[in-house]
């Protein structure tokens, strides 16, 4: 696959911002006189008076160890909302490629199709929340400006996985791009596509330390790709898109995999509790199954119930307004404390017998 023939066609002669240290080789008594800084200090600590390193050299070695690709091969972003722009911006020219989307899914790709003027071909998700692969298929076939092609895996809000057949049947039969969003699979019940990442040169996978690792905070997503797309997004990004504090906190992440799978353990334990508790009140109609860590929950009131469980300061997300999805509730796995409150403040709307 070549990928400058997917790239939009201004972007194939176009000259990134360069900072002097791209080009230099630091050395212990450097003097950094280049980039308007401030030499004298700055309020937290030594090191954020200085811009961040663009390319965050230390934390791809260490996602590198973690992966087992190359830091060719990964792009990091302020978030994977940030990747998912920049995939479509480098990819889609406005007005007239399109992207792909299987709703119910993630907001932010058609949000960040709209934005740049992007059209959104919508091929929604089956009853069972699988991919109608016969009607995507058709619509590729038809429509040769569907450029990239988003599928979320564990889905965000239904919160199952995507059959592999299905994913790998479209990494075979599509051109363009298939993005893949892995935000949720650690907590899924098979592994990451990204041991299978070398054998289709058209997967993007998507991560984010916002989830399992625990820093939504930071801000930090993932990209993992073939060299030459990591490139094209490393060519449009702001220069410092990660900051020094971000790749701080995203290095002690990495560095912490003992206490990572002790909470991956614990959101799972209290995921399957919450799930079998919401299966027992009479006033849920289904609960579905998740490898996420969040529920999907259809009720015949749902507006009902998460304003009873507001007025406890209970914040959950009503998914009803989104298509086939219809009056849901999506409750994210708490820590065990405010999961019991939660469970309290819902047996409240058990009718007294
Ligand atoms: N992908 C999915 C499926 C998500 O649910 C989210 C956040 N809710 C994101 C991406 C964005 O993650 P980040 O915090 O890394 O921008």
């Amino acid at each position: 696959m070549d990928v400058n023939k997917l790239l939009r066609p201004h972007l194939h002669n176009f000259q990134p911002y360069r900072s002097a240290r791209d080009e230099t080789k630091w050395q212990k008594d450097t003097v950094f006189l280049d980039a308007n800084e401030n030499a004298l200090g700055s309020p937290l600590n030594d090191n954020l008076n200085r811009y961040p390193d663009p390319l965050q050299r230390e934390l791809k070695a260490i996602i590198s160890a973690d992966s087992g690709l190359k830091a060719d091969n990964i792009f990091l972003g302020n978030g994977s909302d940030e990747a998912i722009d920049l995939l479509i911006r480098a990819f889609c020219e406005p007005a007239t490629d399109k992207i792909l989307i299987m709703p119910p899914t993630y907001g932010m790709y058609a949000v960040s199709a709209a934005v740049n003027n992007v059209p959104v071909c919508q091929v929604p998700l089956q009853s069972d929340f699988q991919m109608n692969l016969a009607a995507i298929r058709k619509t590729i076939q038809t429509d040769s400006a569907v450029k990239l092609i988003f599928i979320c895996s564990p889905n965000n809000p239904t919160g199952n996985r995507l059959a592999d057949n299905d994913i790998e049947m479209l990494l075979k039969d599509f051109g363009g791009l298939v993005i893949l969003d892995e935000a949720y699979i650690d907590f899924a019940d098979r592994p990451s596509w990204k041991t299978r990442l070398a054998e289709f040169p058209n997967l993007v996978i998507l991560q984010t330390l916002s989830k399992a690792r625990g820093l939504a905070g930071a801000r930090l997503g993932m990209a993992f790709a073939q060299r030459d797309i990591i490139d094209a997004l490393n060519s449009i990004k702001p220069p410092y898109n990660v900051s020094a504090l971000s790749q701080e906190a995203a290095l002690a992440a990495f560095r912490q995999k003992k206490r990572l799978g002790q909470m991956i353990a614990t959101i799972k334990s209290e995921r399957e509790k919450l799930s079998r508790f919401l299966q027992s009140l009479s006033f849920v109609e289904k609960v579905y199954p998740s490898e996420a860590n969040f529920i999907l929950v259809a009720l015949p009131d749902a507006e009902a119930v998460q304003r009873h469980l507001l007025k406890q300061n209970i914040v959950v997300r009503n998914r009803s307004a989104i298509p086939h999805c219809p009056s849901c509730l999506r409750i994210t796995v708490g820590n065990p404390q405010e999961n019991e409150r939660l469970m309290q403040a819902l047996s409240e709307l058990e009718p007294q017998k």
